[in-house]
């Protein structure tokens, strides 16, 4: 069968939806939940749910069956991660899966980011399991900005520390797509994709087409990593979270976001999504 996991959430979803539209029939494919009535809808496509936890090793038991080729979806609870995946590939070997794709992060070992630390040691601990694997390393979603347009429409203006850096940005959509070529696909073995979009842009390039778009007056707005870090706080984030929003900005301003070497278009065959589609998706 061909296994996603995270299933349930944003990217999995999307990555099982496009199997199915692909043609791939509903009995071959499995989804991993932790919450089955999340999943309902695939469940009603005919899709098999296996519920297993990350965090719970004797959940991953029934998850994964010999020859299965596997999309590990990197789980969302940053500082748990490495367990969590531990489990999942240790799950996965056991079962002796055909194939293990991973979504990382854009650059790999190269991200020297807070949030790209846990990706790099389940690279390592992938490669260590000795599975036959694939390295998806995303990129930025578009949707980390355009899901987040009302405080935006709202001040009038996009807040951040990544001075003139660029996002090589694409949808999630791009992304479950470049899954789906390589779970379906051939030749993907002990392979590391470096995913991002075609195109590279700003924030000052960001805010105006927004703008041009809301026909609103937006600005972008640089500031420091520490005045971001307040701005953050003050607007009710973590302390943990907003050190890691400022660490990714950092990383964008070093133009480690903006890295291009087209292997999503080729891996989906078409071009990437321009970032104006997916602001008029949010403000539609
Ligand atoms: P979501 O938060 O929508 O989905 C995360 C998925 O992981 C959910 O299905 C969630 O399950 C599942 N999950 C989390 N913890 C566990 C666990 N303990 N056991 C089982 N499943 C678990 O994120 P997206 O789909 O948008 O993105 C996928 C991943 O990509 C994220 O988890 C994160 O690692 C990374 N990411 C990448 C970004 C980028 O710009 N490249 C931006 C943001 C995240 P449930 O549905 O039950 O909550």
């Amino acid at each position: 069968s061909f296994v996603v996991t995270g299933a349930t959430g944003h990217l999995g979803r999307l990555v099982v939806t496009q199997l199915l539209d692909a043609g791939v029939p509903a009995a071959g494919i499995a989804a991993v939940v932790r919450d089955k009535d999340k999943a309902a809808d695939l469940a009603g496509r005919g899709v098999e749910l296996r519920v297993a936890d990350y965090s719970a090793p004797e959940t991953l038991d029934g998850a994964f069956r010999a020859g299965d080729r596997v999309l590990l979806v990197s789980g969302s609870e940053v500082g748990q991660r490495v367990a969590q995946h531990q489990a999942v590939i240790d799950a996965a070997k056991k079962a002796g899966v055909a194939l293990l794709a991973y979504t990382g992060v854009l650059g790999g070992p190269d991200a020297d980011f807070a949030l790209a630390a846990e990706h790099k040691v389940t690279e390592q601990a992938i490669l260590d399991s000795g599975l036959p694997y694939t390295f998806l390393r995303n990129g930025w979603y578009h949707e980390n900005f355009t899901g987040n347009l009302a405080p935006v429409l709202e001040h009038g203006a996009v807040v951040a520390n990544a001075g003139e850096g660029r996002y090589a940005s694409a949808s999630r959509a791009d992304f479950a797509a470049a899954a789906v070529a390589v779970l379906t696909g051939e030749g993907h073995e002990n392979k590391a994709y470096e995913l991002s979009g075609d195109v590279a842009w700003s924030l000052a390039e960001y805010a105006a087409e927004v703008a041009r778009q809301s026909g609103k007056e937006i600005v972008y707005r640089s500031v420091t990593p520490e005045q971001n870090r307040e701005i953050l706080l003050g607007a009710g984030l973590p302390a943990p979270f907003a050190d890691i929003l400022v660490g990714v900005d950092t990383a964008v301003e070093k133009g480690l976001l903006a890295r291009q070497n087209g292997d999503l278009a080729r891996l989906i065959g078409r071009p990437t999504t321009p970032i104006a589609d997916a602001i008029a998706d949010a403000l539609r």
